[in-house]
């Protein structure tokens, strides 16, 4: 049973904090039940639909991990956020929104319509599929392993190892991928591509295929709560105007067309991924009361039972619970 609004006042240790985010992993893994996992790319059909897992980060050094931690799945849209700030770190925030605005659609990631209907100067933004492959177009190199390096170079910094392909997932993503090379062929007649289409398109199945686990998206979460800085290290990763520009984005477009939703009722920045993957970013925040990870945290979760919009179902719903009980609204 979830129970009511404790009183944070009381004591934040591990201990306590962990004991009450056990319970509301196994009430909201129920949930699970609700949703449905990714069948468009064939082999994401296989994870486990009652799967769900939380990891939280936070700058203050403390750990809570609760349910299936330990699952890999790959990164999918959440990549979409590491490329974007691969291409402002390589060429610059101007350039980068000169080639792609920072809109949010109200459409499905993967939605072709917006992009003919407004007869658009460049994509809305570069967490919907058409943003991201221009994105994934605009990074330095000549193959798709020079313009994933990078990609996973930042991965590496972030998490502390070398993140790897998936490559069944890889494979079975390429070959079904029509609507992403509609999106390209389309991206291609109205110039917005700066490379090569297919080395484009094998470059974002390849970031979308990077296996990883949600401590690793804490991790990721918790830099970006820490406007770039590994609070262990105080080593700058993602220079600080970018790590903001990534977080506005996440809040007003990283939950595809639920993003306002989400903003609403859980009220801070998150970007999710069709493999049942979401990060979310936790600034720190000033309140006259403890409460927990006031000093801001990352939060990496996992629950591949997505709802209509393609996020976790069970996922989005914890996500709410803890923001609500934690009061971690940036609002
Ligand atoms: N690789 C997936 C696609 O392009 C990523 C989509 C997602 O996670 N929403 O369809």
């Amino acid at each position: 049973m979830v129970q009511g609004a404790a009183n944070w006042n009381t004591e934040l240790t591990e201990e306590w904090l962990q004991n009450y985010v056990d319970d509301w992993v196994a009430f909201y893994r129920k949930m699970t039940s609700d949703g449905k996992v990714a069948s468009y790319i064939p082999i994401l059909e296989e994870a486990n639909q009652n799967h769900l897992g939380i990891t939280i980060m936070g700058n203050n050094g403390m750990t809570i991990r609760s349910g299936d931690t330990d699952i890999p799945f790959t990164i999918q849209s959440i990549s979409k956020v590491i490329s974007f700030i691969v291409g402002c770190m390589e060429r610059g925030v101007q350039y980068m929104l000169d080639r792609v605005d920072v809109e949010p659609t109200g459409e499905a990631f993967n939605s072709i319509m917006h992009l003919e209907m407004k007869q658009l100067k460049k994509p809305f933004n570069p967490f919907i599929n058409a943003g991201a492959i221009t994105v994934t177009s605009m990074l330095e190199g000549n193959t798709s392993d020079e313009k994933l390096k990078p990609i996973i170079d930042l991965m590496e910094r972030m998490f502390g190892y070398r993140p790897a392909l998936n490559v069944d997932v890889y494979e079975s993503e390429r070959d079904s991928s029509m609507r992403n090379r509609a999106i390209g062929y389309y991206l291609l007649e109205t110039g917005f591509l700066e490379s090569d289409m297919n080395i484009t398109l094998e470059t974002y199945f390849k970031q979308c295929s990077i296996e990883i686990t949600i401590d690793d998206l804490a991790k990721f979460g918790m830099i970006l709560a820490n406007d770039g800085e590994d609070p262990n290290s105080q080593e700058e990763i993602i220079p600080r105007p970018i790590a903001r520009i990534a977080k506005a984005l996440m809040l007003t477009c990283g939950m595809y067309d639920a993003s306002g939703k989400f903003a609403t009722y859980v009220g801070i920045p998150a970007k999710s991924g069709v493999s049942g993957g979401i990060i979310a970013v936790s600034p720190p925040r000033v309140r006259e009361e403890e409460l927990p990870f006031l000093d801001g945290c990352g939060i990496g979760v996992y629950g591949p039972a997505l709802d209509e919009q393609g996020n976790s179902e069970a996922g989005i719903r914890l996500l709410r619970h803890i923001a609500k009980q934690w009061d971690l609204s940036i609002f």
